[in-house]
């Protein structure tokens, strides 16, 4: 029962902040995040109606995938090693989201061009610039467009960011705006139309769909507290 709540809870805050940024209703999709929960808990989330999922490990994705109904969608979040890559393409997911570098890209259309596939993906954006990050920062994702956009075996669908967590969700505005006009920069340069813009998590996440997000990745607000282990 209370993952239903917390699921109606977030899709009405959802298209409350939709409808503060004078967004049509629905152009954000909620992806669960269900990392290091059971299987029991996403179909209960299933059993509400939700039917897009997120695992950031592949050997957790693909203990779980195969349990779940199969009109589910899977995205894989987390950062993925380049010797995994064709296990990771083979599992089906609906999109890659984490992709943070040129040689991981480029071993994903290598890949995916050997299974006869094209990989949907997102870039992973380092909006902080922090050293210690994940991703590509803007200034690299910007110089190495040419050669990103000429990977065959890629569909980049747009841009994703995990910034630095922050106290108060308005202080996340800034690297969710980053993301957005960086993408409107890209669309400028052509020729991908880039649709998707994945930001925003529990916390924040309002914030991130009033910035333009048009998917965001929940997790603890809808399963509950995680406890790693
Ligand atoms: C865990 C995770 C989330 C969800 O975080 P919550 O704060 O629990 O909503 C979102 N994105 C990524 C990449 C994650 O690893």
């Amino acid at each position: 029962m209370y993952i239903r709540e917390q699921l109606e809870e977030i899709r009405a805050s959802i298209a409350q902040a939709e409808q503060r940024a004078g967004r049509p209703i629905g152009s954000v999709k909620l992806l669960a995040v269900s990392k290091t929960f059971p299987v029991d808990d996403i179909m209960q989330a299933y059993a509400a109606g939700q039917r897009l999922f997120g695992e950031n490990r592949l050997q957790e994705a693909m203990e779980k995938m195969p349990q779940m109904p199969t009109d589910c969608e899977w995205h894989l979040i987390g950062p993925l090693q380049r010797n995994k890559v064709r296990k990771a393409l083979e599992q089906g997911f609906g999109l890659i989201q984490a992709v943070d570098s040129m040689k991981l890209a480029a071993t994903i259309s290598r890949i995916a061009g050997e299974l006869g596939m094209c990989a949907s993906i997102l870039l992973e954006v380092n909006v902080d610039g922090e050293d210690s990050k994940h991703g590509f920062t803007v200034a690299e994702v910007e110089e190495l467009w040419e050669e990103l956009v000429a990977l065959p075996h890629l569909e980049i669908r747009g841009l994703m960011c995990i910034p630095a967590p922050v106290e108060n969700p308005q202080d996340a505005r800034p690297a969710f705006a980053c993301l957005r006009r960086l993408a409107e920069r890209l669309r400028a340069r052509g020729p991908l139309s880039l649709p998707e813009l994945s930001m925003g998590m529990s916390h924040d996440f309002a914030v991130a769909v009033e910035e333009g997000a048009t998917i965001v990745r929940v997790g603890s607000a809808i399963f509950g507290k995680r406890t790693y282990l």
